[in-house]
């Protein structure tokens, strides 16, 4: 007999899971939520937000330094570390609350507790005990950092789960990891004025974005004293009365405060009674949904990053609203994970949509590229070594824009916006068409005239 009923039983209360309960009840479902941390999950709060705030406040010092240019005196600067933790805290709270309200308001009821599968249609909550049958079950559990590779001191390092709250700034800060997290925390921590080493076994960093960003955004990294070292990992971490001793692949030793590790995430599916409901999951532990995010059992669906489809916020998000409306508003909606902008918030900032150059050169006979590298106005009078990369990636044979690639100021809002025409399937000859807006940096993208390279397969590579 079960202590309760309801409609739709959503695990996990983070981008997801909340906007498919605010919709669902919205839509008169009788919905209950459980979170067994804090509403708002990894985005809120240990993820894109504090984040973006923690890269506000790196991004300071190359203000004050550029003020200078323009006639400003900077007395001394400081800064205090525990402000900014402090200050973090209060916002995430805010917008974890406004996150439960949201929900409470549309009628959704949330429980603090870990709830696991017991069947089909049974999800207990280990809190009390409490056993809730459900016409549907939503898995929105998001995922948790790895901790890789497996080396002795692994035990002494943190992730983006532990970094946003150390009671300490750490001076010495080593990164393991090449990707979005630990590019993002090499440029924030330099900048706050931490010594920074990044080490990771590529030869470049952000593997599967296009190359020129790649590269060019390595030597932005490197112009900010981050010490990057490609094709490293480190072998063991000691603690000493010093610190963290790092021992390197090359035989080197770094000293650091903190190690953190970003070597990827993994959806979180343990423990969870996946295998008592005969939900299936993949070979990296996600779960197998259909393009309506419904998992192998017909009363079970999930979404965001516990999907492994392409794991961010706005995402999970869509998918979350889109299985409401098919499950509770009679509108069957799928997503579409194609031309899914994204930015990398390191300084300068990516932003990107469509396809790299690489990987249309795979799939089209003939790939033009249209690029524009220059000094942005301002860095010609504060002095900042600084470069803006504008690359637009077009099917040579039918004009169609593929993919759209950014590196510098603002690139991550320039991308949003590109990611319209770029996703209605626009031309090349429609950039031109429209008139540049002056002066700005993006006006650039819609000047291009000049061809920088053409691509054609040959008749074998077509075969
Ligand atoms: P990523 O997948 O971006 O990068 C993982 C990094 O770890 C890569 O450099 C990878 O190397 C390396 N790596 C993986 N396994 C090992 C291993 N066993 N040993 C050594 N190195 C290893 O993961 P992140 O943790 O940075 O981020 C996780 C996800 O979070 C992202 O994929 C993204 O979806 C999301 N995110 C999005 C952000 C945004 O939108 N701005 C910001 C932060 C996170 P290699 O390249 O060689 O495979």
């Amino acid at each position: 007999m079960a202590d309760a009923e309801v409609d739709l039983f959503v695990i996990g209360a983070g981008s997801g899971g909340t906007r498919a309960a605010r919709i669902a009840a919205g839509y008169g479902a009788k919905v209950m939520v459980a979170e067994e941390f804090r509403v708002g999950g990894t985005c809120v709060i240990r993820g894109c937000i504090p984040k973006k705030l923690f890269v506000y406040a790196s991004r300071f010092r190359d203000e004050f330094e550029d003020a200078e240019g323009f006639g400003w005196k900077i007395g001394k600067t400081s800064f205090d570390w525990p402000t900014l933790v402090a200050g973090k805290e209060k916002e995430i709270t805010r917008l974890s609350g406004l996150y439960g309200t949201f929900m409470t308001r549309a009628g959704a009821e949330i429980v603090q507790s870990r709830a696991v599968i017991e069947d089909t249609q049974t999800v207990r909550l280990l809190n009390d005990g409490r056993r809730i049958r459900a016409k549907y079950i939503l898995i929105a559990t998001g995922g948790h950092p790895v901790f890789e590779p497996q080396i002795p001191g692994l035990e002494h390092t943190i992730t983006s789960n532990e970094i946003f709250d150390l009671p300490v700034f750490p001076k010495r800060l080593v990164i393991v990891g090449g990707g979005y997290i630990a590019v993002e925390f090499a440029s924030i921590f330099a900048r706050l004025g931490a010594i920074v080493t990044q080490v990771f076994r590529a030869d470049n960093v952000l593997r599967g974005f296009d190359d020129d960003l790649r590269s060019n955004l390595a030597v932005a990294l490197r112009d900010a004293e981050i010490d990057l070292r490609a094709g490293i990992l480190p072998q063991r971490i000691e603690k000493t009365n010093k610190g963290l001793h790092v021992h390197l692949s090359d035989g080197s030793c770094v000293e650091a405060d903190q190690v953190l590790v970003a070597t990827g995430r993994r959806p979180n599916t343990n423990d969870l009674g996946l295998e008592k409901a005969g939900v299936g999951i993949n070979e990296k532990g996600a779960i197998v949904v259909d393009s309506h995010s419904k998992t192998s059992v017909d009363s079970i669906y999930a979404v965001g990053d516990v999907t492994d489809r392409i794991n961010l916020t706005p995402v999970a998000v869509r998918e979350g609203h889109a299985f409401a409306d098919t499950i509770f508003g009679e509108r069957p909606t799928t997503v579409s994970h194609i031309n899914v902008p994204s930015a990398v918030f390191t300084t300068p900032e990516i932003g990107t949509v469509g396809l790299s150059e690489q990987e249309a050169r795979k799939i089209f006979d003939c790939v033009d590229i249209y690029l524009a590298h220059f000094r942005p106005l301002k860095a010609n009078m504060s002095g900042r070594e600084e470069k803006v990369l504008m690359k637009v990636v077009v099917d040579g044979a039918t004009d169609q824009v593929l993919g759209v690639h950014i590196l510098g100021h603002d690139a991550g809002e320039m991308a949003q916006l590109v990611a319209i025409p770029v996703g209605m399937g626009c031309k090349k000859t429609d950039f031109d068409a429209t008139m540049a807006l002056h002066p700005t940096a993006a006006e650039e993208l819609v000047t291009m005239r000049t061809r920088a390279a053409r691509y054609e397969r040959s008749p074998a590579e077509r075969a």
